[in-house]
C-alpha cells in the first residue's frame, strides 16, 4: 500500500482512516498494483484537493480479475448456503463495528454529511443481513406433468461470474446491493466502483477478505478508464452477467455490449421522479417528505424528487414552507458539526446545476430561496426552491442531481398524472394525499417501478428496488433481488 501525503486540512482522524484503506487492485485474494504501478487521484469535493491515489487498472489487469472470478466459480458454487450466510453476517457485523471510520471515509471522498454517511453504512449493511437470510431460502420445486407420465424437478443455480459496476453517489450501498446477492446466490464477481469514490468500496472489499471469503470470489478493479477496462470483459464471454447502477446513457452502451454474448443484465439507471402534492394532502407531512426526497444526498440520488407538482390551491403555502425549511439547512463540509448539506461531487455537477437553474429562471421561474453557488472552494450549491417552473424548462426533463426543488402548479388529478408520466424515465414517484381512493388510483396510474405514498424515502433492502421504461431492468433487494443472480433449471424425468 502506498502512503498518503496529508493535505493541509486533514485532521489526525481523517488521515488515519485514509491511511487504513488499501489502494491497490484486489485480484484472486491479493492486493496488487496495477500494471506499471499506475495510479489516479481521489479528490475531496469540499476542497477540490487530492486525498489519496489508487491503482489505475488497465484492460490486462481487468482480465486478470475476470480470470480469477472464473477460476473460483465452480468451488464457490459448491459452498453451502450456511457458509455464505456466515460470510455475509461476518461482514455485516464488521461494518457496524467500524461505522465511525467508514462514515468519515465516505464523507471525505463523496462529500455527504457524516450523519448521512452513517445512514448509508447502515443501509449497506442491511443488504448483507437481508441476503444472508435469502441465501438460506433459495426455492426449488417438484411436480407431476399434466399428463402424469413425467416429473418436473425445478432448481435454481448461480448465474456464474458477474461484472458489477457502481456509481459514486452511494459508494458503499450500491456495491453491497450487488455483492451480497451475488455471494448469497453463489456467484463470483469483479466489481468496478466509480473512479470518484473508490475508497469506500476498497475498505469494504478488505472486510470481505478479513471475514475469510475465498480467493477469487470477489475481485475489485479501480480505473480511470472504465470503458477501456470493462468492455473487453463484457465481450470476452467469460462473464455471464452484468449488474450496473448508473446513468441511462451509459446503461444503454453497456446493454449493447452485453448483447454480443447475451449476458444476463440488471440495470438500475437514471430517474426523473415526480412528487405530487394534492389539495387534500397533510402539508406538514408533504413538506417533510419533499425535504427528504429532495435533499437526501444533496439531491444527488436517482430517487431525488426532480419535478414537484403542487395543486394550485396550496402551492403558495407549500412553497413558502419548503423554502423556509430548505433555507434553514446548514451547508458546509460534511465533517462539520450540524452540517446538513455537503458539496456536490465535482465542478461539472456544480456547473450543471447552475446552468439548469439559470435556464428555469430564463423561462419564468421565481427563486423562493437560494439560486446560486456560494463563493469559495469546493463544489457547493445553496439549497434552492423555484416556483412557477415551466414544463419546457430543461430541469423538467433532465436529472438535476443537486439541491434544487422546482415547483409547478396543476389543477386536476388527470393533469398531474399526465405530467408525472410525461418522461421516458420511470424509477420512482411520490404522492401526497389523505384520500385513500385517490392514493390508490394515482399509485396505479403512475408509470414507475416504485411509489412513495405519503413518504419521501422508498429505499429499503427488504423491498424490490428498480425502475421501468428507461430507468432500468430488474430489481435489487427484496425477496426477488437474489433471482437476478440465479438461473432456473428444469429437469424433466420420465416415469
Ligand atoms: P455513470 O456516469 O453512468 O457512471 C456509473 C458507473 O459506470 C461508474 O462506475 C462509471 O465509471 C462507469 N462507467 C462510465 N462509463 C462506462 C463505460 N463506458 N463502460 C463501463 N463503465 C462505465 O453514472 P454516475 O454519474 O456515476 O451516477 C449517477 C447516475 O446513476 C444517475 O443517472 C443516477 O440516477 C444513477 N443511479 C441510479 C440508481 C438506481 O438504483 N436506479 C442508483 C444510483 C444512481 P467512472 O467513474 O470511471 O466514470
Amino acid at each position: 500500500m502506498s502512503p498518503t501525503s496529508p493535505t493541509s486540512e486533514a485532521t489526525h482522524d481523517e488521515q488515519r482512516v485514509l491511511d487504513a484503506v488499501p489502494r491497490q487492485l484486489f485480484i484472486d485474494g491479493q492486493w496488487s498494483d496495477a500494471t506499471a504501478g499506475a495510479t489516479f487521484e481521489v479528490l475531496d469535493p469540499s476542497t477540490g484537493q487530492a486525498i489519496a491515489s489508487v491503482a489505475d487498472a488497465t484492460a490486462e489487469d481487468g482480465m486478470r480479475a475476470m480470470d480469477a472470478a472464473v477460476s473460483a466459480q465452480a468451488d464457490f458454487a459448491a459452498t453451502s448456503p450456511q457458509q455464505r450466510y456466515d460470510w455475509l453476517m461476518g461482514a455485516f457485523h464488521l461494518l457496524h463495528e467500524r461505522i465511525d471510520d467508514l462514515a468519515l471515509l465516505m464523507t471525505l471522498e463523496m462529500g455527504k454529511p457524516l450523519a448521512e454517511s452513517r445512514g448509508e453504512i447502515t443501509y449497506a449493511a442491511e443488504f448483507l443481513r437481508h441476503f444472508a437470510g435469502e441465501a438460506l431460502r433459495v426455492q426449488g420445486g417438484y411436480q407431476r406433468s399434466p399428463a402424469g407420465n413425467a416429473r418436473f424437478l425445478i432448481t435454481r443455480q448461480p448465474v456464474g461470474p458477474s461484472l458489477l459496476i457502481t456509481p459514486w453517489n452511494f459508494p458503499m450501498a450500491m456495491g453491497t446491493r450487488k455483492i451480497a446477492p451475488a455471494i448469497a446466490a453463489g456467484c463470483t464477481s469483479v466489481i468496478k466502483p466509480a473512479q470518484q469514490t473508490p475508497l469506500s468500496m476498497l475498505a469494504f472489499i478488505d472486510i470481505l477478505r478479513e471475514v475469510g471469503l475465498p480467493s477469487g470470489v470477489v475481485n475489485a478493479v479501480t480505473t480511470s478508464d472504465s470503458g477501456g477496462v470493462m468492455e473487453p470483459l463484457i465481450r470476452s464471454g467469460k462473464a455471464r452477467k452484468l449488474s450496473f447502477t448508473g446513468s441511462t446513457k451509459v446503461g444503454k452502451i453497456l446493454l449493447e455490449q452485453c448483447a454480443e454474448k447475451v449476458l444476463r443484465t440488471s440495470m438500475e439507471l437514471g430517474g426523473n421522479a415526480p412528487f405530487l402534492v394534492f389539495e387534500d394532502a397533510d402539508l406538514d407531512a408533504a413538506v417533510e417528505g419533499a425535504l427528504a426526497a429532495k435533499m437526501r444526498n444533496m439531491g444527488e440520488a436517482c430517487t431525488a424528487a426532480n419535478r414537484i407538482y403542487v395543486h394550485e390551491s396550496v402551492i403558495e403555502e407549500f412553497g413558502t414552507r419548503l423554502a423556509e425549511a430548505m433555507a434553514a439547512l446548514p451547508v458546509g463540509r460534511g465533517t462539520g458539526e450540524g452540517v446538513r448539506v455537503g458539496p456536490l461531487i465535482d465542478q461539472d455537477a456544480q456547473d450543471k446545476v447552475t446552468t439548469l437553474v439559470a435556464d428555469a429562471v430564463d423561462r419564468g421561474a421565481q427563486v423562493l430561496t437560494g439560486g446560486s453557488a456560494p463563493e469559495g472552494e469546493g463544489y457547493f450549491f445553496t439549497p434552492t426552491v423555484l416556483t412557477g417552473v415551466s414544463t419546457d424548462a430543461r430541469m423538467a426533463s433532465e436529472e438535476i442531481f443537486g439541491p434544487v426543488a422546482p415547483l409547478t402548479p396543476f389543477s386536476t388529478e388527470d393533469e398531474a398524472v399526465a405530467a408525472a408520466n410525461d418522461t421516458p424515465f420511470g424509477l420512482v414517484s411520490y404522492v401526497y394525499t389523505t384520500n385513500l381512493q385517490r392514493a390508490l388510483r394515482v399509485a396505479e396510474a403512475l408509470e414507475s417501478g416504485m411509489v412513495g405514498l405519503n413518504q419521501g424515502v422508498v429505499s429499503n433492502p427488504a423491498a424490490p428496488f428498480g425502475g421501468i421504461k428507461e430507468s432500468g431492468l430488474g430489481r435489487e433487494g427484496g425477496s426477488v433481488g437474489i433471482d437476478e443472480f440465479l438461473e432456473i433449471k428444469y429437469v424433466g424425468i420420465a416415469m
